[in-house]
């Protein structure tokens, strides 16, 4: 299917390499999750993980309750650069770490039962500012079909079991916390939100709060806002609690771009385009995942006259975003845009080879003003190695 939404902006006005969020479409999304919040009580975070672009937070902060952190450096830019309330999780905490975490933060979740008697002393001994502390459960309900995604395959690391609460001293403890969803829908949280009842009711009647995790598709066309609206109401009133939302993707889905130039043309019979990009480096999910991005104008292989391989600058052999078609040739200098590369990939890029880093843009349809926020360079590069 030939891809043929277009952008908002020009892209012969971009600098490339660029990651260009239309804040538009931003607040878009933000309207959506307010809608959800409004309607369902329950309170969303944005996480961090998935999206940090924090020249935009001053929009987002706007709409969302705060920030759900994985660590301390997340915790750091969340309290400094959104304010509002700061969550976090760790698969394991350090004790330096949580000296830095404890002044800030507001809920701590913990992913072991070790890992709390570790720190409860240190959080009770807190004077002023104490987080809410809580645990992350493992509700053992594999809803994700890639592994590398899937929080609860069998011995996952992440989140305590049922059965090693058994005979537990809980005391103390606030919060129930899952993450169990990768870019689902609600009618699988509902599974999930079962399992969670069936395997931790005592628990649950202990706590005050409970945060459903990520993976929420929210604004992803065709998600069922209602039933979610629906699910968390009904969750709320059946055990008294507060509910948390920590998605990351739907926040920024569809908000993104990257916008690219042809290098070059190389091969004969097969010939590959090379971007002034890099999937290894900006956009690493496409060799992860793996997925491959749509480009505006562009198809699949053989859909139109024109089809190339899509390489990138880097010297890693299978650094190749895929192949596409396009109606015309491609020319040098020619700008392609990828979507939907808000999330995800600000966060993972990485100047492996010394590949230049994309700008980092915003693009406002209201006054067609297109700002280079961030513009990377060499000291960059060198700055993480020594
Ligand atoms: C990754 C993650 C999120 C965000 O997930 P999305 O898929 O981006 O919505 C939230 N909470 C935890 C604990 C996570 O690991």
């Amino acid at each position: 299917m030939s891809h043929t939404a277009p952008t908002s902006f020009d892209s012969a006005r971009v600098t490339t390499p660029a990651y260009v969020v239309d804040l538009a479409l931003l607040k878009k999304n933000l309207t959506l999750l307010h809608h959800v919040q409004e309607a369902s009580g329950a309170k969303i975070l944005l996480a961090l993980k998935g999206f940090s672009m924090f020249s935009t937070f001053g929009l987002v902060r706007e709409y969302l309750h705060g920030c759900c952190a994985s660590g301390l450096n997340e915790a750091l830019l969340a309290h400094h650069e959104f304010g509002k309330e700061v969550h976090v999780y760790c698969p394991a905490f350090k004790e330096a770490e949580m000296e830095q975490i404890l002044p800030i933060a507001c809920h701590i979740s913990f992913n072991s039962l070790a890992q709390w008697q570790r720190f409860k002393p240190v959080l009770e001994a807190v004077e002023g500012n104490r987080p809410s502390p809580g645990l992350r459960v493992n509700p053992e309900l594999s809803t994700v079909e890639v592994a590398l995604y899937d929080p609860c395959s069998p011995g996952c690391r992440l989140g305590t079991r049922d059965i090693e609460l058994e005979g537990a001293d809980l005391t103390g403890l606030e919060g129930l916390h899952f993450h169990a969803l990768c870019e689902q829908n609600s009618d699988v949280l509902e599974r999930v939100i079962e399992s969670v009842e069936r395997r931790f009711p005592k628990f649950l009647k202990q706590v005050k709060w409970v945060n459903m995790g990520g993976g929420h598709h929210i604004t992803k066309p065709g998600y069922d806002v209602e039933r979610l609206v629906r699910i968390v109401k009904a969750f709320r009133e059946r055990h008294n609690v507060e509910v948390y939302l920590e998605p990351g993707e739907a926040i920024a889905l569809n908000t993104g771009y990257l916008v690219t130039s042809v290098l070059d043309i190389v091969g004969a019979e097969e010939k590959t385009a090379i971007l002034d990009t890099s999937a290894t480096c900006h956009m690493p999910d496409v060799l992860e995942m793996p997925y491959r991005p749509q480009i505006i104008g562009a198809g699949l292989p053989g859909e139109h006259a024109h089809t190339y391989k899509l390489g990138g600058t880097s010297c890693l052999a299978g650094d190749v975003i895929g192949a596409y078609s396009f109606p015309e040739p491609l020319q040098l200098g020619q700008k392609l845009v990828f979507t939907d590369m808000g999330h995800y990939t600000m966060v993972k890029t990485t100047t492996f080879n010394g590949v230049p880093h994309p700008d980092i843009d915003t693009y406002d349809p209201a006054t067609e003003e297109l700002r280079v926020v961030r513009r990377f360079g060499y000291e960059d590069f060198r700055n993480r190695l020594s």
